[in-house]
């Protein structure tokens, strides 16, 4: 028999903190936080340099000073932290298969929060060519390399990307010794906003945008690579290739358990409450749509968690929630359901979160049951939030879409 707990919190990163702790201040007395890691923090823990924690502590944190101040907060409010935990089936019974260095073991919750965060997409999944030398790596990869381990593997990198964590990228490896010989951008505009993308024009780099990494040579380590911009190529030479965002949620235990994810965001489909289809999970976090920053991952955490604490003092129930239905250019939206009945006092979520897959110029127009009910035209940037507010007749609505009319 597994012990059943009041709620499992998996992912100890700032979604799933502020979860946690949020149930403990509502008096859910049995919250449980596994992480796999040997230490609390999630991806913010791997990160050397600040902006972290302004809202939700009022100061700025490093990232790993935030990262223990999280493991702090949970300690604080009474939450069970079972570190070096890795939960592998998330069972439709809300019974989770965990594997720890004491073995394997099940441990059931009356409610499960999953905020298992966003991954960068490696090499392979770009499908670059060429040879396979020592020297490449993603954002997360290097900055473990530096945070834990004192490592800097390269000295002159190419950054692929042009996204915040990029630009995260270019100060680690600046403020390690490192300098990168350029950053590589294949849209023909910076993803990240300005003034940021400034900084490598600052430091002197030089920033091509509208180029592709086509090709990594090099034997042992890496010793050049192919650039594509257009119908040509050219060569540049460097000790190294850093594959920066172009985040995918960490979702494939929700796919392997049969939780589902949905299409364009790779990730579960929650409700205004965060609550998954099967009304014993709810989730949190960059797991339901790739990126968002720290604060924001802790207040949506915290926002889920007060829903979980309302919702636990009635019976689980199953919704029948409302898809959202899109388009392209739109890439995704979330929460991607909305739920009529069982009305909790307050939404987790107070608006739509949207993305966009590509630049589009045009309108949006969110329809209920076939009339606007929101509309907005502008010039819309793929990876930049757009918020849409919920409206107050969306769960009454038997059908809810987002439509996109290109300007001529
Ligand atoms: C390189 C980099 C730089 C960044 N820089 C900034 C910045 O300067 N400012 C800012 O505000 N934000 C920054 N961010 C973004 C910020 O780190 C994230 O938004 C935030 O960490 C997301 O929180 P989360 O709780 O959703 O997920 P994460 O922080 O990713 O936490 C997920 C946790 O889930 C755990 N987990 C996953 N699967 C399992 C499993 N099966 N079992 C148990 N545990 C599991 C992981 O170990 C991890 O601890 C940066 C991110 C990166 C990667």
């Amino acid at each position: 028999m597994s012990a059943t707990h009041d709620v499992i919190v998996v992912g100890g990163g700032p979604s799933g903190v502020a979860a946690a702790v949020e149930l403990r201040r509502r008096g859910v007395r049995d919250v449980v936080l596994l992480d796999r890691e040997s230490e609390l923090g999630g991806a913010t823990r791997h990160c050397s340099h600040s902006p972290f924690g302004m809202r939700e502590f009022h100061r700025v944190y490093l990232g790993a000073s935030y990262g223990r101040r999280l493991q702090q907060e949970a300690l604080a409010a009474g939450v069970d932290v079972r570190t070096s935990h890795s939960v592998v089936r998330l069972g439709d019974d809300g019974e989770l298969l965990v594997s720890s260095p004491q073995g394997v073991s099940s441990l059931r919750g009356r409610r499960i929060v999953t905020s298992t965060g966003a991954r960068e997409t490696p090499r392979s999944a770009r499908l670059v060519s060429g040879d396979r030398p020592l020297g490449v790596l993603t954002t997360g990869a290097l900055q473990s390399y530096v945070a834990f381990h004192g490592l800097m593997p390269f000295r002159r990198p190419v950054i692929v990307g042009s996204e915040l964590v990029s630009l995260s990228a270019l100060l680690t490896c600046v403020s390690h010794g490192a300098r990168p010989v350029a950053m590589l951008e294949a849209n023909a505009r910076a993803t990240a906003k300005q003034p940021l993308t400034w900084l490598p024009t600052v430091l002197g780099i030089p920033f091509h945008r509208g180029a592709e990494i086509v090709d990594i040579q090099g034997r042992q380590r890496v010793e050049s690579v192919t650039l594509r911009r257009g119908e040509v190529l050219t060569s540049i030479a460097c000790d190294g290739v850093l594959f920066t965002g172009r985040f995918t949620p960490e979702a494939s235990l929700h796919m392997l358990s049969g939780l589902g994810i949905a299409d364009g965001s790779g990730a579960p489909l929650v409700d205004q409450y965060g609550r998954l289809q099967n009304p014993l999970y709810f989730a949190a976090g960059n797991v339901l749509r790739a990126v968002e920053t720290g604060g924001w991952a802790f207040r949506e955490g915290r926002a889920v968690g007060r829903a979980v604490a309302e919702d636990l003092s009635r019976p689980a129930s199953a919704c029948q929630p409302v898809r959202v239905h899109f388009d392209a250019p739109i890439k995704l939206v979330v929460p991607g359901l909305v739920s009529s009945g069982d009305r909790m006092a307050v939404n987790a979520f107070r608006h739509f979160q949207l993305r966009m897959t590509c630049a589009a110029v045009g309108r949006i127009t969110l329809l209920l049951d076939g009339l606007p009910a929101w509309q907005q035209s502008g010039r819309w940037l793929p990876e930049r939030r757009i918020l849409v507010p919920m409206p107050p007749g969306a769960p009454d609505a038997g059908r809810i879409s987002f439509v996109f009319e290109e300007k001529a």
